[in-house]
């Protein structure tokens, strides 16, 4: 529902019609919220259903957007027998003057592009995309948090939903995005991760999808990630599928590195192993362009590590910016001990500036810079 109010601004003779989104849901702890569902049950999602050869995604959100939030599919769907599917996230953030804004989502919308063709999905266009993005986010507009309490989080999915047995892309493609509260990852200050590298294990080798975000690249993961929290650390950090020493990624977000010289740097995706986060890329920008800072995108090593590297973070649309306290290296069967390197109890202090700028940006508190970054800022009309 859309409620417009009568807002009376400055002086008597300029009037003006202003719409505004609907406040938060009342009696809810946000601040319980973490990253998942939550128990919230929202009020609309998007689902398009299409012929993958002839078929154009709809941009109706009368029919599109549904309060139902289940999908009836044939076990014959590729989506489940082949893992022809995609996914994103994206967040949408209350700011202090009541607005409600999207981060880069032509972003998002462009790498699911990527994988589309990866994939044999029709893509999505962009203009499409963004409006179901912005559909989504008006319906279910009560259930983004209160300024400063976390965000809705989008999951757009793009999959492949015609029942067929032959090992062939599908029929008929689907693209959904449904959507769910969630809370601030830090409650309150920043607090260090400790992550455990297990030589032996990659997430994506070269020639491989690891560039697509691509819901396959998940599972895979979960027995060493179990494995690595079985043993009291936070999360895996993924090495070169090659030579298990150069880094990849943390878990489900990028890594950077700053080294005792002030450099920042984190692994390029010209090995096509690494995911292009959203978030990665506006760190590069804003470290280059607001600090001033030297970044390199290229091959770092667990010796660099080692021997240069004083700051570690991860960053990605889910947790904002993580620090790394510490890093574990488990040889496996190379038959060494493990090995610790550890940066400290606290943050790095480029760590915490970069968050810093990152989420005045996001939600709106920092005025000069989101003048800066405007194109960075999709707003949501009410
Ligand atoms: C989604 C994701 C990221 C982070 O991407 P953002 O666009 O910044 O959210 C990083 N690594 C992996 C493997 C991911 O799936």
């Amino acid at each position: 529902m859309r409620i417009s109010f009568l807002l009376l601004l400055g002086l008597p003779s300029t009037i003006c019609w202003a719409a505004r989104h609907p406040d938060p849901v009342p009696g809810i702890d946000w601040d319980s919220f973490g990253f998942g569902l939550n128990g919230v049950q929202t009020d609309a999602m998007w689902l398009d259903r299409v012929d993958a050869v002839s078929g154009e995604y709809s941009t109706d959100a009368k029919r599109c957007l549904q309060t139902d939030q289940s999908i009836t599919l044939s076990p014959a769907a590729t989506v489940f027998n082949y893992g022809q599917v995609l996914f994103e996230g994206l967040k949408a953030i209350r700011w202090p003057d009541g607005s409600i804004v999207v981060f880069r989502p032509t972003d998002n919308a462009r790498r699911m592009q990527a994988g589309a063709e990866r994939f044999c999905l029709p893509p999505v266009p962009e203009a499409t995309f963004c409006q179901a993005v912005e559909a989504v986010v008006r319906a279910n507009a009560r259930w983004v948090p209160p300024c400063g309490k976390g965000a809705l989080y989008l999951r757009p999915l793009l999959m492949g939903t015609g029942a067929a047995l032959g090992v062939k892309p599908s029929s008929e493609s689907t693209f959904c995005i449904y959507c769910s509260p969630v809370g601030n990852y830090f409650k309150g200050e920043l607090k260090p991760i400790r992550l455990q590298a297990v030589k032996g294990y990659s997430r994506a080798a070269p020639g491989g999808a690891g560039a697509v975000k691509a819901s396959g690249n998940y599972a895979p993961a979960f027995g060493v990630q179990r494995l690595v929290r079985a043993r009291g650390f936070d999360e895996i950090l993924c090495l070169d599928a090659k030579t298990s020493s150069a880094l990849e990624e943390a878990g489900a977000s990028n890594l950077f590195v700053v080294f005792r010289n002030g450099t920042l740097a984190t692994p390029t995706l010209s090995t096509a192993t690494i995911l292009p986060g959203v978030t990665r890329q506006s760190i590069i920008d804003l470290a280059r362009d607001e600090l001033g800072l030297e970044v390199i995108e290229g091959r770092i090593t667990l010796d660099d590590m080692k021997e240069s590297v004083v700051e570690a973070f991860c960053y990605g649309t889910g947790a904002c910016i993580t620090p790394v306290g510490e890093v574990s290296i488990d040889h496996n069967d190379e038959g060494m001990e493990d090995e610790s390197i550890v940066f400290g109890e606290e943050p790095g202090p480029l760590t915490k500036q970069l968050y810093r700028m990152l989420t005045d940006l996001q939600t709106g508190t920092d005025a000069d810079l989101c003048a800066k970054y405007r194109h960075w800022i999709h707003q949501i009309d009410p």
